[in-house]
């Protein structure tokens, strides 16, 4: 089954197309991150499918449904994080869980939901009281609580610690574990890479990719070349314009002419190549070419 079809999606705010005729699918199970700079379009997007704005033009189905004609029914089967959340300071975790758990016809047992968001512990601690951290795991409770199949999560780790990041990952990787598709934005290329099974990269407005994290990075077809610089070598300027921070460092679909002329620098200098790494570009180094190359033709 296919939990969520977009097809030639557009949404104008006056004459300014925040959405530019997208098309994409989602299948039931899979976690699809959608990546792109500021202003790509993601919470617009987002927010059409989730119901709460009018698309311009083109079609829409979520859970089988148009989700501005989705009823109560349609709408308990989804899960919501939105950007930003002001959550009730007041109750503890376990209150407002259970406050939240009697709007849904099948709700999640709540000590499930506390393990699933590694608050169990917690559970009789005041919201108000928790680290920011800890508020966003219980953003993400509230999100499943009504045992969603869908669940949309808008930038769910943004300011969090390396720590809180990885625990959100967890219980986000659990939860697809149990059946739940999720569709999550993200500027963190490093979440996209471990979360997701697809990747759609959307840039003013138009998609300009929908891979896996594997096809994207393999899409680039280059390779990059670093080797660590001493600090007071002579470069000639031919190397010289590679040097980012200290060190060399070549993206290229041509490796064995770097290597070439590296290893003939290092051999006329009496540099060691200690160090020398080549391999295939990270996840960001291919989206930041193909946001950068689709802004040039914008
Ligand atoms: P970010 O990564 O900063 O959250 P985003 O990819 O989620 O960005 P959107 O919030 O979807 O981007 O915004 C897309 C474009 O639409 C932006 O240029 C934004 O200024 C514009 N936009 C969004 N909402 C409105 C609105 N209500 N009225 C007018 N323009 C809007």
């Amino acid at each position: 089954m296919t939990a969520i079809t977009v097809d030639g999606l557009t949404k104008y705010y006056g004459d300014f197309a925040a959405v530019d005729g997208i098309s994409f699918e989602v299948p039931d199970g899979q976690v699809v991150a959608v990546l792109g700079p500021n202003g790509a379009g993601k919470t617009t997007t987002l927010e059409i499918l989730e119901g709460f704005a009018e698309a311009t033009s083109g079609q829409v189905q979520v859970l089988g449904a148009n989700p501005r004609r989705g009823g109560r029914a349609w709408r308990s089967r989804i899960g919501l994080v939105l950007q930003s959340t002001s959550l009730e300071t007041e109750p503890t975790i376990a209150e407002l869980l259970t406050l939240f758990a009697r709007l849904y016809p099948n709700p999640r047992p709540i000590e499930e939901v506390l393990d699933l968001i590694d608050l169990t512990v917690e559970a009789k601690v005041r919201v108000g009281t928790l680290s920011g951290g800890q508020q966003r795991r219980v953003d993400l409770g509230l999100a499943m609580i009504g045992n969603p199949d869908l669940l949309f999560l808008d930038e769910p780790t943004t300011g969090l610690d390396p720590e809180a990041r990885r625990r959100c990952w967890a219980t986000i990787e659990r939860l697809n574990g149990s059946g739940t598709t999720i569709l999550l934005t993200t500027h963190y290329l490093d979440e996209a890479d471990k979360l997701a099974d697809r990747v759609l990269v959307l840039s003013a407005g138009r998609l300009v990719a929908d891979m896996t994290p594997a096809a994207m990075r393999a899409s680039s077809g280059v390779s990059l070349v670093r080797l660590p610089v001493p600090p007071g070598i002579a470069l000639p300027p031919s190397l010289a314009c590679h040097v980012i921070g200290q060190e060399l460092a070549f993206q290229t679909d041509q490796v064995v002419p770097v290597l070439t002329e590296l290893i003939s620098w290092a051999d006329r200098s009496g540099v060691g190549l200690t160090g020398l790494e080549v391999g295939p570009p990270s996840l960001e180094d291919v989206y930041l070419s193909i946001t950068r190359k689709d802004a040039v033709h914008v």
